[in-house]
């Protein structure tokens, strides 16, 4: 057995887990739909049957004040109950356990009804909470306990009680929102009887032999959070309260160090779990960017948890456990850390999904069924939409040929794999290739084809991506300028003083480039603590390159980024001092830099080197009968859209 820690069953005194992956919690946006219990049911099916030991479903709240949003994710009801039955039941049939995660957002709702131990405002929710009253915090507790004695009554194996990142049972513990003079504020005896009571309520509510995971805020990250003794102090209490497991979590949502983002090396939280499991005789789970086997592997095998929670790496790959059982590494579809279909949909209001797995989230909807007809398919392009769409229609059962003009496949996310904590997209296109392999995928690199070429097949799907966008500046053609090709594929040396033209996404990540070439490593989870002033050994910045970006449009800098990521890309860019100047009218590029008018003033800002990230215009010159990705459309296109377009095409022909 290649993970031997991994695949050892874990005993809970009245259950046995057969190995040690729990499937972490996550907002799937399904909660609250219509048609969300039917997928939610395919949604975890698909994962107990790709081997996670236990399942915890996205957050419900046991009451309506608790609620995330306007629209109703709530479990407190008899008819909640009834209605939440297919999930477990087809958790179970598949062979797995699954808990119901009860989460009471507190301050964090985003609704006029919420509540909190004190009216103290968070700075990521514009709605200021209502103070509870002893009464409504009695209450609060008892809906905990109802809502987990309903959870059995659906099916449940037990309940998650989300105590960590902010929501309403950290607020309680933490001085920073629990301002309180009573029974339920001031000394931290006082602060943590919220979540002992509910812990303690649960299981005198829902019996011995029910599972409580209890997931603890290991780390605070803010200011006026737990201190590491406080959080032991917890983590005890909620043992003696009952909890069997012990999950933890990673910072506060409005924490302003990175927990989960690409800019986080895998595994990089599991000492603060290993603090807890030196404290409590209960199985504690460290979570947080473990994407890979090996990285839970060395984690359980170093003694850090009994367990490991594996979330965005579930949506990614349902499989991930079976493949990691049967020693297949290369067969798992690695989670690029990149929130872009997941997390940051959850902020848009879609159901999440995965970059590098379209179908996650769309079970019921994106179904791969083998073909009756097989046909001779050409997709010409191997980047993200023609790696997808080749792949899926193999796999389906056609005769695919995929043709791509240079040496390699992955196409942008050859570019990608290159930028500081992106190192993974280079694992996503080993992966794509080991897959197309597998189904039989014809791959003819080097090779632009004919039309004679392709007169042979019964369909032709172009995704030949995009080329970079030359804008028409005067001088843009002189010696000092490079397109973010030239420098991302190292053709061109910048000198020390970059201008970026161009402020989305690709010139955000020149930029990051430019400064990891001279200033921090981001690997190792010694030097991201330093880094991010986790550790006392805090970094001095050193840039390498005094860098200044502009862009024409007068919206806020990198307001094109993710939700969940943009912020860790501007902070970066701070702290190294680089410059930004919106509103811009280019006027020249010249040997001294780019002449430009900003603000009614005419200026120059001085560069050895200009970099255009100015977009890009499709390369669709080759014709087909389906265009997808890029060639498509290469406005806003990223990796998302791409990757589903070609899964999209390839479940129709
Ligand atoms: P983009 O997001 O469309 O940004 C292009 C930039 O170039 C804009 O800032 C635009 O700003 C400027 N521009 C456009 N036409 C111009 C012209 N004629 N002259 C001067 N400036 C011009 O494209 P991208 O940065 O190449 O990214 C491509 C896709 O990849 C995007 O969908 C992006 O979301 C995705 N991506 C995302 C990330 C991330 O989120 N971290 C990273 C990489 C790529 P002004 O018009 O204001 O000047
Ligand atoms: Fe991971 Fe990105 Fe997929 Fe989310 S969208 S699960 S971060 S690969």
């Amino acid at each position: 057995m290649q993970y031997p820690h991994l695949f050892r069953p874990l005993e809970l005194g009245f259950a046995t887990l057969p190995n040690r992956i729990l499937m972490g919690s996550m907002h799937t946006g399904l909660e609250s739909r219509p048609d969300g219990i039917e997928r939610l049911a395919a949604f975890y099916a698909e994962r107990a049957k790709g081997g996670a030991a236990l399942i915890v479903t996205g957050g419900f709240s046991p009451n309506d004040a608790g609620n995330l949003s306007a629209h109703r994710a709530e479990f407190s009801t008899a008819e909640d109950s009834a209605a939440h039955r297919p999930v477990p039941r087809a958790v179970h049939e598949a062979g797995a356990r699954i808990v119901l995660q009860l989460l009471h957002s507190g301050r964090y709702g985003f609704h006029e009804r919420i509540v909190a131990p004190s009216a103290v405002k968070s700075p990521i929710n514009p709605h200021l909470p209502r103070e509870m009253t002893p009464a409504q915090i009695e209450q609060t507790i008892d809906d905990f306990a109802r809502a987990a004695a309903l959870a059995r009554e659906a099916g449940y194996d037990g309940v998650e009680v989300m105590g960590s990142e902010g929501y309403l049972v950290t607020q309680f513990l933490a001085l920073r929102t629990n301002r309180r003079a009573d029974d339920w504020g001031g000394s931290l005896e006082n602060r943590m009887r919220f979540a002992t009571e509910v812990v303690r309520r649960t299981r005198a509510a829902a019996g011995r032999d029910f599972i409580i995971v209890y997931r603890i805020s290991a780390l605070d990250l803010v200011e006026q959070g737990l201190a590491a003794e406080e959080i032991v102090q917890v983590g005890r209490a909620v043992e003696a309260a009952g909890a069997t497991i012990l999950n933890t979590g990673i910072g506060w949502h409005e924490a302003r160090i990175p927990t989960i983002a690409q800019a986080v090396p895998r595994g990089a939280f599991a000492w603060a779990a290993r603090r807890l499991k030196q404290a409590v005789r209960i199985p504690v789970v460290a979570s947080n960017r473990i994407n890979a086997p090996e990285v839970a592997e060395a984690i359980l095998a170093r003694g850090d948890a009994d367990m490991v929670s594996l979330a965005r790496a579930m949506l990614a790959d349902p499989d991930f456990a079976s493949k990691a059982k049967a020693g297949d590494r290369a067969g798992i579809n690695i989670c690029i850390a990149c929130n872009q279909a997941c997390l940051d949909h959850y902020f848009i209001g879609q159901p999440a999904s995965c970059v590098v797995n379209p179908r996650a989230g769309r079970e019921t909807k994106l179904v791969f069924s083998r073909t009756r007809s097989k046909k001779r398919i050409a997709v010409v392009g191997g980047g993200p939409a023609g790696l997808s769409c080749a792949a899926h229609a193999a796999e389906r059962g056609h005769a695919v040929t995929l043709y791509e003009k240079s040496a390699e496949l992955g196409g942008q996310f050859n570019l990608a794999k290159v930028i500081p904590g992106k190192q993974e997209f280079g694992e996503s296109i080993d992966y794509f290739a080991e897959r197309l392999r597998r189904a039989g995928v014809d791959i003819v690199l080097r090779t632009s084809p004919t039309d004679a070429d392709l007169k042979r097949f019964d369909e032709i799907v172009i995704a030949t991506g995009v080329d970079p966008r030359t804008p028409p500046i005067p001088g843009v053609d002189g010696a000092n300028v490079a397109s973010y090709l030239d420098v991302l594929t190292g053709r061109v040396q910048p000198g020390r003083n970059v201008a970026i033209i161009g402020m989305g996404g690709i010139g955000f990540d020149v930029a990051l480039y430019l400064l990891e070439r001279g200033s921090r490593a981001t690997l190792d989870p010694e030097a991201f603590a330093a880094h991010w002033g986790i550790s006392e050994k805090a970094r001095e910045a050193n840039p390498r390159h005094h860098i200044t970006m502009l862009k024409r449009s007068h919206t806020p800098f990198g307001h094109t980024l993710g939700r969940t990521t943009g912020w860790v890309h501007r902070a970066e860019l701070a702290r190294n001092g680089v410059r930004m100047i919106k509103g811009v009218e280019y006027r020249e590029i010249d040997p001294a830099g780019v002449h430009i008018t900003a603000d009614g003033k005419e200026m120059l800002v001085p560069a050895d080197t200009v970099v255009v990230c100015a977009g890009q215009d499709p390369r669709n010159e080759i014709k087909g009968n389906h265009v997808i990705g890029g060639a498509k459309e290469a406005s806003e296109l990223d990796a998302k859209r791409a990757m589903l377009e070609g899964a999209e095409l390839a479940a129709q022909l």
